[in-house]
């Protein structure tokens, strides 16, 4: 029923040495699901709790610190998105993967709604379950909530032009000066700054920045863009830096 937990080919001893120690809460009540989780974030170094109810599970999530909380639905007690939602009422920002049996739209966005900030659908690949919890904690560094001292976490500070921005502040030096960019921008920075020179695509955009890969609007990264030539590019119309893939997405061109 669980084969895919079985399947540990993303995993490499040499990890548990290179990254360093995270927490992360699995809540899961289904034994066999719970075991191939634990054992496959514990190989990746991630120091790892499970809970397998639902009340035991929000209270460990309220008393202590978490890096990322993976999250099942159907659990005895109280049910998986009442958990997530309780913690954002409780202005706990930390990172929830929602892993559930479930596959009906109507749930997906409900789990997002309720506070998720990714949601994945049982069976599922093993390999993409753990490259999302990796994105999930580096999101987490970059929204300034968690360690920094991630190997592969490097680029703090981005200069171009007369332009530069801070990753660490969200400070940036504009067109109209220093101010503090939202943080959509900022990420969106960020993955260009990774890139420099190379296409990336509105679904990278989507997924990378706002959570979202199966969002049905790209409108969303378009708005963004907008928003960063007028804080970056001389003449918006004509940019220089944020260049425009007609059809695909966008190049940064430092
Ligand atoms: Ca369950």
């Amino acid at each position: 029923m669980s084969q895919p937990l079985a399947d540990s080919r993303a995993s490499h001893s040499a990890d548990a040495t290179a990254m360093p120690s995270r927490r992360v809460l699995v809540v899961e009540d289904e034994d066999a699901i719970a075991r191939g989780l634990v054992f496959n974030l514990e190989r990746k170094g991630y120091e790892v709790a499970l809970e397998v109810e639902g009340r035991s599970a929000l209270q460990r999530a309220q008393d202590e610190r978490w890096d990322l909380i993976v999250l099942d639905v159907q659990l005895p007690g109280i049910d998986g998105f009442r958990i997530c939602q309780q913690l954002r009422l409780d202005h706990d920002r930390v990172p929830i993967l929602i892993l559930t049996a479930r596959d009906q739209p109507d749930d997906i966005v409900y789990g997002l709604k309720t506070g998720a900030d990714d949601y994945m659908v049982k069976p599922f690949d093993l390999a993409e379950f753990l490259a999302r919890v990796e994105s999930l904690l580096r999101r987490q560094d970059w929204g300034g909530g968690g360690t920094t001292d991630d190997p592969s976490f490097e680029v703090e500070r981005l200069e171009f032009g007369d332009f530069w921005v801070d990753f660490k502040t969200y400070r940036a030096g504009t067109i109209t000066g220093e101010v503090e960019l939202p943080k959509k921008e900022l990420e969106v920075l960020r993955v260009f700054a990774e890139k420099p020179g190379e296409v990336v695509t509105r679904r990278e955009l989507l997924d990378r920045v706002w959570e979202l890969p199966n969002h049905p609007n790209e409108r969303v990264v378009d708005n963004v863009i907008v928003s960063l030539r007028k804080s970056f590019e001389v003449d918006s119309s004509d940019p220089r830096y944020i260049l425009s893939v007609r059809g695909v997405g966008y190049r940064f061109a430092p």
